[in-house]
């Protein structure tokens, strides 16, 4: 078999400095475990438009086509802030979505035990968690037509159209359903079919996928007002949270802040299967390129590191070996290495982004 490709988008900010990081892990990987990727490098963001005016060089678009993974650091920073929309960094991020059709976004919250204190809500409720959410990421509301501001009567209107297709619901449903049976088997479908057609829609859909196909699922629906009251009422009642672009944008930042720092959560953006039967996928953090602490050593490299482990699992079918770095940052936070924003007040010295780097490997090689 050919070795897989890996294309690195570092980006902008704490981007590169906590895909440093990753990219000893992956060497890791190869010397030890002999899970060796073809890899390469380019620019993403602030960066790309810095080296060729775009934030995305239809090159870069061409290679992250071919490839059997995309992982991404960060992109974004102050000084893009007065760009043209067209050529903001987030573009580049957009445009790789939706042109390598990324339609079911992976967001897990997983509450590490030793970080149970750092959540907003009590121990109990969340320790233990381990929910994932599954966002529809290129279409619903911020892709719909019309949009746009116009003027009505002399006066501004602006619009923004939430529409789905039942093909779109259709396999961003399936992506959940064959999720949740590699998981605790329950998916929870959340929209708004009591007040918006696109809603009962989506419904309609999501429960007929389920019967054709995967009724061995355990499928329950809720609106999805009432789904951001229960996941901060009683979060693990659910397993897999299935939802569209708009909601899923505002749930999984809510379930995010269950978890306790943005440092740790990693997310996988999956498309259709390629010939070689892997989805299309990019693997990035949650968090964006922080500029607040850019270049200070203070980064969290988890989240970075956690989306590999994401690859693993989901592209590479190394599940075992995704366990294995998973455990090897949980058992470091565990003994009591953090860096600053994992820390409390009087926690002592933080560890740097790459002294976390350096416990997480010597914890691999414990590992072996
Ligand atoms: P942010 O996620 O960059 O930072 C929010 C806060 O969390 C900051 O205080 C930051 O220091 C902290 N933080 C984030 N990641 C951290 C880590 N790994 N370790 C320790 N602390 C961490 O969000 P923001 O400040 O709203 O945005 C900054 C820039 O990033 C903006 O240009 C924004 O557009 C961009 N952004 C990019 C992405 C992305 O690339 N996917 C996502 C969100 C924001």
């Amino acid at each position: 078999m050919n070795t897989p490709s890996l294309l690195v988008l570092a980006g902008d900010g704490i981007g590169p400095e906590v895909m440093d990081e990753v990219k000893r892990i992956i060497t890791w990987f190869g010397d030890k475990r002999d899970l060796r990727f073809d890899l390469s490098e380019d620019l993403v963001g602030g960066a790309a438009y810095d080296a060729h005016g775009v934030p995305l060089h239809d090159d870069t678009m061409a290679k992250a086509q071919e490839v059997d993974a995309v992982l991404l650091g960060a992109v974004g920073g102050p000084k893009y802030d007065d760009l043209d929309f067209s050529l903001k960094p987030e573009r580049g991020l957009l445009r790789l979505r939706k042109e390598m059709d990324l339609f079911a976004n992976l967001r897990p919250a997983q509450c590490f035990d030793a970080l149970a204190d750092f959540s907003s809500l009590k121990r109990d409720i969340v320790s233990g968690l381990d929910i994932m959410i599954v966002r529809e990421l290129t279409s619903g509301s911020y892709f719909g037509e019309p949009r746009g501001i116009f003027e009505e009567n002399g006066k501004r209107v602006g619009i923004n159209t939430q529409r789905y297709t039942e093909d779109e619901i259709d396999r961003v449903a399936r992506s959940a359903f064959e999720l949740a049976r590699k998981r605790g088997n329950k998916v929870c479908s959340m929209e708004k079919a009591n007040v918006m057609e696109s809603g009962i829609l989506w419904r309609d859909v999501v429960t007929e996928v389920h019967q054709a196909d995967y009724a061995d699922v355990e499928l329950s629906h809720m609106y999805a007002d009432n789904g951001a009251m229960q996941l901060v009422r009683n979060p693990k009642q659910f397993d897999v949270i299935l939802t569209d672009n708009l909601f899923g944008d505002i749930l999984s930042d809510c379930a995010a802040m269950l978890t306790g720092s943005l440092g740790m959560l990693p997310s996988a953006s999956l498309g259709l299967p390629m010939e070689n039967g892997r989805p299309k996928a990019m693997y990035e953090p949650v968090h964006g390129s922080a500029p607040d602490i850019m270049g200070k050593g203070l980064a969290n490299p988890s989240a970075c590191i956690l989306s590999f482990a994401m690859a693993l699992r989901y592209s590479f079918d190394h599940g075992e070996d995704a366990t294995r770095l998973e455990q090897a940052v949980e058992k470091v936070l565990a003994s009591g290495v953090r860096t600053a924003d994992l820390m409390q007040a009087d926690g002592g010295k933080p560890a740097s982004t790459s002294e976390m780097g350096d416990a997480i490997i010597a914890e691999l090689d414990a590992s072996l």
